[in-house]
């Protein structure tokens, strides 16, 4: 079996297995709550992220310093740059665009209206501080790179390792041998991840028992239409938008796209984290998808920070659906200021599980909504943000393979190749 079968197959059982748990409604003390789901299961589940985000610091910064040294000799970084951010704030702001033509169509919160007269059923919700833009901007620079790598700042530890890579370029001799090791310390980091990879299904499993056994599916019920839209709507991005971009703007077929992103979307379906989901992300773009490190290595990491359409995609939806729950008429005026508000909260948003949730707090203050309407949605965010996760890190794969593509960087043998980088088992992948 192929390890996204054996991927597929894990997510399936562990599922049913949770539903199970949770039909039974087991007490707290019965030892397979105890032993079982809060020990084996929970821990197993712990485990598998860890290593995944264990991963994200050492790849990212050692990745990228092979990436901007090679690129700090052909005086192409401010294009790749410039390309890398127009490109994830473009496919941000559509995304939020067509969230909200989607949601003004359906109208989920006239719906929720009608039949919930008793708004004490929905969990209360208290609004956080978000952080101001100049904070914000200043935040990207790190005083001290040894604390930005051990706090896991990825902006940070972007802007070191682009410096360093650059300034290797120039070093003459000292460079080129510096930068020989990282390489080679590069591939080896590369066999981690694989070896990481591998341990997905019982990852994966383990993640789904307790969701099946934790989620709640009467919260959907409450907010039904409000998750159709939004799912609706992820699908769309995901399916018609992206396709489209690759077509259009790299003349790539995309019908290859999709099904090579498998490993990754499984695992940011089971993770919700599109940070701990970024050393598979970044694996399948180079392996699978033919990009190379040059681009692969600043657009994965920095898409992972800053690029969340699915996030702005629920935000849009879920700002269409507070305002019309509370009866508020937003104009014009206020649908832009939601677009360009939800595109700079997806730049804020960390890519772990339920951010987008506070950042949407940003969008709900700007348009003066009540932001205790977040407690309406926040029964089904959990599921959502799985999806939408899954989104965010295809949106990050797309553009790095659009940029690639516009820069001479891509392996078009490896892209159309349905077989590449797939040879995991035996841990022979290309090396990178
Ligand atoms: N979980 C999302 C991610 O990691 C962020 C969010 O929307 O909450 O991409």
């Amino acid at each position: 079996m192929s390890l996204t079968q054996r991927i597929l197959l894990a997510m399936v059982f562990g599922l049913i297995l949770g539903a199970v748990l949770q039909w039974a409604d087991l007490p707290q003390e019965h030892f397979l709550s105890l032993y079982f789901l809060d020990g084996l299961i929970d821990s197993g589940g712990k485990i598998f992220v860890t290593l995944l985000k264990m991963m994200v610091v050492p790849l990212v910064f050692v990745s990228l310093i092979c990436g901007a040294a090679s690129l700090g000799a052909t005086g192409s970084v401010g294009r790749l740059g410039g390309k890398t951010i127009g490109l994830y704030l473009l496919t941000t702001a559509m995304a939020v665009s067509m969230a909200l033509c989607m949601a003004l169509v359906i109208n989920p919160g006239l719906d929720a209206t009608e039949d919930s007269n008793d708004k004490s059923q929905y969990t209360a919700y208290e609004g956080k501080q978000a952080p101001s833009v100049k904070d914000t901007l200043i935040g990207i620079f790190p005083s001290n790179p040894v604390k930005a790598m051990a706090e896991g700042k990825m902006l940070q530890v972007i802007i070191f390792a682009l410096l360093m890579g650059l300034a290797l370029s120039q070093a003459g001799e000292a460079g080129v041998r510096i930068v020989s090791f990282f390489n080679d310390l590069n591939s080896v980091f590369m066999k981690m991840i694989t070896m990481v990879i591998m341990l997905t299904p019982y990852g994966v499993f383990c993640l789904m028992v307790k969701l099946g056994a934790t989620v709640g599916l009467e919260e959907i019920g409450k907010v039904f239409v409000y998750f159709i839209t939004v799912t609706l709507a992820l699908l769309f991005h995901a399916c018609i938008v992206y396709p489209s971009l690759l077509k259009t703007l790299a003349g790539l077929s995309p019908r290859l796209f999709l099904p090579k992103m498998k490993e990754p979307l499984l695992v940011a379906l089971s993770t919700a984290s599109s940070g701990a989901t970024l050393p598979v992300t970044l694996r399948t773009v180079q392996n699978k998808l033919g990009v190379n490190n040059n681009v692969a290595s600043f657009a994965v990491p920095l898409g992972a920070t800053i690029n969340m359409d699915g996030t702005a995609i629920m935000q849009g939806v879920a700002t269409v659906f507070i305002a019309q729950y509370f009866g508020y008429d937003l104009g014009l005026a206020a649908y832009l200021t939601v677009i360009l508000t939800a595109t700079l909260a997806s730049i804020g948003t960390a890519a772990v599980p339920g951010v987008g949730l506070i950042t949407l707090t940003l969008v709900l203050d700007q348009v003066g909504l009540p932001v205790e309407g977040i407690g309406l949605i926040i029964g089904v965010d959990r599921l959502l943000d799985m999806l939408r996760t899954a989104v965010n890190i295809t949106g990050d794969a797309t553009v790095a393979t659009v940029v690639a593509k516009s820069e001479g960087q891509l392996d078009l043998d490896v892209y159309h190749d349905s077989e590449a980088g797939s040879a995991i088992d035996g841990m022979s992948e290309r090396a990178v």
